[in-house]
């Protein structure tokens, strides 16, 4: 077998579909795209604890499915098929907690940059996917909040339209006519721009096309990586499979979600979990007559809940824990997700059987994602950190991976986005290193 490429690129979710693509159409041959599991779907089969090999920084004893976070349901009775929501607010409770870190300047790049990449993502989706009309549903989102939180949401809204952001105030009877009186939620911020798709067929499609024009091959089911680092010549980077496969590239992307933590990724990049539960509904309850379209994205101010109907179910996210190093909670987590969608909406039968599931994903410090190399001459390029709903922004930052490995240069609007997301602004060599 070959083992030396141009770029490899570890994880085949949509971030590392997206490079793939980007870095083909971009004329770049010989691409190499290794993952543990399936493309968009990472593991989805339980091993035995004895046949794991850990990877860097876990523990034997808490091995788990490595369900990827671009993975959601089965499909049909299993619950709704891997449908997210493609959501453009910082990943922040509030834009004024956001603009401490980043100032109003950061949140404007930002929400520009996330329009960006959710704007690429729905055209890209709809050049690729088999049926489009099927796999994206644009049906906006509606962040909503109960009454002692409604005066933070209308400051929210306020410093939205200062930021020009496509957005619409709705009072309460345009929630409650949305959500039902029993949900509780009293106002609501509209984003007529937001969809959600299916991710896993949008990762696959996007892995096919570029196999298909020859420039990327593509390997699921490897032993793991365990190891990347860069060779002592400084002339290529090694990667290191669990099974002792050493493969051997001029460059390396790293787009493994919250799977794989190195050493430059370290006390950086935290792997959470994050919950599903999926509600069997029969009766159209208060969506039957609701003002939003019926595939609307839901969430609440501070992004504890998200949820929506889709194929009879009201599929819910949310319950997020800090320990995606452990073993999963899905039975506490799942559980309490469910008990919150029956007190919201009493129309569903309380107590009935339900699917449920998980999947990882990862967080930084400042909720940011983690994007380029840690210095300029590394040949390991990072694309992590997508923060729960951070598949806009790494879309735009995939979008990157021709320049940031160096085979053109960056447009001032390409840099822009790499200086706000560079993986460089934790290291204390930035200010040295960011011009270099
Ligand atoms: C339950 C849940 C709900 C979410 N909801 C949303 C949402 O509504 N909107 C949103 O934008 N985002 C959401 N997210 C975040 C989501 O994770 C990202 O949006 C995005 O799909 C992540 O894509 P990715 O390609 O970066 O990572 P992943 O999809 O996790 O892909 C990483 C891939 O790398 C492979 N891999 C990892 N480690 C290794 C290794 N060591 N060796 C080989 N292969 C490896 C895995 O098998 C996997 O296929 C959610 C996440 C979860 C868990």
């Amino acid at each position: 077998m070959q083992n030396c490429y141009e770029v490899v690129v570890v994880g085949g979710g949509t971030t590392g579909a997206a490079a793939c693509y980007h870095l083909s159409q971009a004329g770049i041959k010989n691409i190499l795209c290794l993952d543990m599991g399936r493309a968009g779907e990472g593991q989805t089969q339980t091993r035995q604890v004895d046949d794991q090999t850990p990877l860097t920084g876990r523990d034997e004893k808490y091995f788990v499915p490595h369900f990827s976070g671009s993975r959601v349901f089965e499909g049909a009775e299993k619950g709704p098929r891997t449908i997210k929501m493609i959501v453009t607010l910082p990943p922040y409770e509030m834009l004024d907690g956001f603009a401490d870190l980043f100032g109003w300047e950061g949140v404007k790049t930002y929400l520009d940059l996330a329009q960006h990449g959710l704007q690429l993502q729905l055209e890209l989706a709809n050049q690729i996917l088999p049926d489009p009309e099927q796999q994206v549903k644009k049906s906006g989102s509606l962040m909503v909040c109960e009454e002692e939180r409604a005066s933070r949401l209308k400051q929210e809204y306020e410093f939205l339209q200062k930021l020009d952001c496509p957005c619409e105030w709705w009072d309460t009877e345009r929630v409650v006519n949305a959500q039902g009186a029993a949900a509780g939620y009293v106002a609501g911020i509209w984003f007529p721009q937001d969809a959600r798709i299916d991710s896993v067929t949008y990762a696959k499609s996007l892995l096919a096309a570029a196999t298909k024009n020859g420039s990327v091959t593509l390997r699921e089911e490897c032993s793991p990586v365990v190891d990347i680092q860069n060779d002592n010549s400084g002339r290529y980077a090694e990667i290191r499979l669990a099974d002792g496969e050493l493969i051997e590239a001029n460059q390396v992307i790293v787009a493994t979600g919250g799977m794989f933590i190195d050493k430059s990724l370290a006390g950086m990049l935290t792997p959470r979990y994050s919950y599903l539960a999926a509600l069997p509904h029969n009766d159209p309850g208060p969506w039957g007559g609701m003002e939003a379209p019926d595939s609307a994205n839901f969430f609440t101010l501070g992004f504890s809940h998200d949820w929506c109907v889709e194929s009879n179910f009201v599929r819910i996210s949310g319950e997020d824990h800090y320990s995606g190093l452990k073993s999963p909670r899905a039975k506490q987590r799942c559980g309490r997700l469910a008990q919150w969608g029956w007190t919201k909406y009493p129309y569903l039968e309380f107590g009935s059987d339900y699917p449920a599931t998980y999947g990882i994903y990862s967080e930084t410090p400042d909720f940011m994602p983690l994007v380029g190399k840690t210095e300029s001459k590394s040949r390991i390029c990072y694309m992590v950190g997508c923060n729960a709903w951070g598949q806009a922004s790494l879309s735009a930052a995939a979008e990157l991976a021709a320049p940031l490995l160096g085979y053109r240069e960056m447009t001032e609007s390409e840099q822009r986005t790499a200086d706000l997301f560079s993986i460089r602004r934790f290291s204390a060599r930035s200010t040295s290193t960011i011009t270099q």
